[in-house]
């Protein structure tokens, strides 16, 4: 698995790809079960003798032995020689980043059905914990943290009225909280005093900022590896506010520029990060609208180093012509591969999202699936045959948005056009 390194060398954020065919492994191991405590995990870190490691599961084998139940004890022994024999396959010590290794007889529905199965796993990121299990579910929850999200920015939009507090992870702006001032308009129409009104309205407004500054600490300190603060507003609030007295030095330090924008509140955030993504030029949001933008340039341009739609798509990359294939995580079509039930053929068929109760397109027949992937899973297959580079972008940011409903949610930047005009 390719990785990208962002600056700190011990942090590895992982591509959308890695990304996207971690969580789907992830969702396929959790769905399945044992018939009973039969299930093998086992997670090995960086450079640990695999010699150790089996002479471990050989004591778990001869515990195993003991095991009451007949049909668990053949499973659990089963599974643990499986395990041993591919150990005894990868060489002397785990890889680097560790190994993870489910392995056991999953629960079909039928009684003595069950099928024995074998996930070994290179993890995109490095494991350091040691952790052998046996249950009736797999553990898949230490795979799960290497999905968190570590490209991670703080954001806060404010004026004199209001301030909002959002993260933005990866390429999705997670709004946290609006908080109001309470900070009196600067003309009054009372009978006090100018002097006492403006008194009263400065110390209104240091107690709004001290409040800012505690949501601050609240909401930033608590993320690990957050890369940056963005502060953004109308006005000169957010000079004022961030160069004061007010916040933990720890966000300080962090705070990555200052971007003046027309709203407060959501409009504001989305404007924050589209304004100040040079400020956030590592960030997967910045990185994606960039690469939507390059898209719809050549489009617009009439460019013919351009394609979308499936077909056109499909075509050039038979060519060679694709240098960056994109794809929207939005398209949930499902390729299954099914075996109809009457005349026994076996066909590929595509489906949208919710479909079920399949038939055969020959006979009408019922059939049952016999295996499944995504098609954004069947493209990165493609892409890696034909060695073109593949990037899946969301479907929840403005460009994004767009990229799926007007394109089809499939195009590719070319390196030449075989079919160009010669002009
Ligand atoms: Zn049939």
């Amino acid at each position: 698995m390719e990785i990208v390194t962002n600056g700190d060398p011990d942090m590895t954020i992982l591509s959308e790809v890695e990304r996207y065919k971690l969580s789907r492994l992830i969702q396929e191991l959790r769905s399945k079960k044992g018939r009973g405590t039969e299930l093998i995990s086992l997670y090995i870190p960086g450079g640990k003798r695999l010699d150790e490691v089996i002479g471990m599961l050989r004591q778990e084998y001869s515990q195993a032995s003991n095991i009451k139940d007949r049909t668990t004890r053949h499973h659990v022994l089963d599974a643990l020689t499986t395990v041993i024999q591919r150990l005894k396959m990868l060489g002397r010590v785990a890889p680097p980043n560790g190994l993870v290794i489910f392995c056991g007889y999953i629960d079909v529905g039928i009684p003595g059905k069950e099928k024995l199965e074998v996930h070994v796993i290179e993890p995109p990121e490095q494991i350091k914990v040691w952790l052998y299990r046996c249950d009736s579910r797999f553990h898949t929850e230490i795979l799960e943290d290497i999905l968190r999200e570590k490209d991670v920015y703080g954001l806060l939009v404010m004026d004199l009225s209001e301030a909002t507090f959002a993260l933005l992870k990866g390429r999705r702006i997670e709004v946290l909280k609006t908080v109001t001032s309470g900070v009196p308009r600067k003309h009054h129409k009372g009978g006090q005093s100018a002097r006492r009104f403006q008194r009263l309205r400065e110390q209104a407004i240091h107690e709004y900022f001290k409040r800012v500054a505690e949501y601050a600490s609240e909401f930033f300190l608590k993320v690990p590896d957050l890369k940056g603060v963005l502060v953004g507003g109308p006005g000169p609030a957010k000079i004022q506010f961030v160069e004061g007295d007010y916040l933990d030095y720890r966000i300080k330090e962090k705070v990555v520029g200052l971007v003046d924008v027309e709203y407060t509140g959501e409009e504001g955030l989305r404007e924050l990060v589209n304004r100040g993504s040079r400020y956030i030029k590592d960030s997967r949001y910045v990185y994606e609208r960039n690469l939507l933008q390059r898209f719809f340039e050549r489009i617009v341009r009439d460019s013919d180093l351009v394609v979308y739609g499936e077909r056109e798509v499909m075509e050039m990359m038979k060519y060679g012509a694709v240098d960056t294939l994109i794809v929207s995580e939005g398209i949930k079509d499902r390729i299954l591969e099914v075996e109809c039930l009457s005349c026994k053929k076996t066909y590929k068929i595509r489906v949208r999202e919710e479909m079920r109760n399949l038939i055969c397109p020959k006979c009408k027949g019922p059939v049952r699936v016999l295996s499944e992937k995504t098609f954004i899973e069947e493209l990165i297959e493609l892409s890696s045959k034909f060695g073109v580079k593949i990037e899946l972008v969301s479907p929840n940011t403005e460009e994004g948005e767009m990229f799926l409903k007007a394109f089809g949610g499939i195009g590719a930047l070319l390196r030449f056009n075989p079919h160009a005009s010669k002009a």
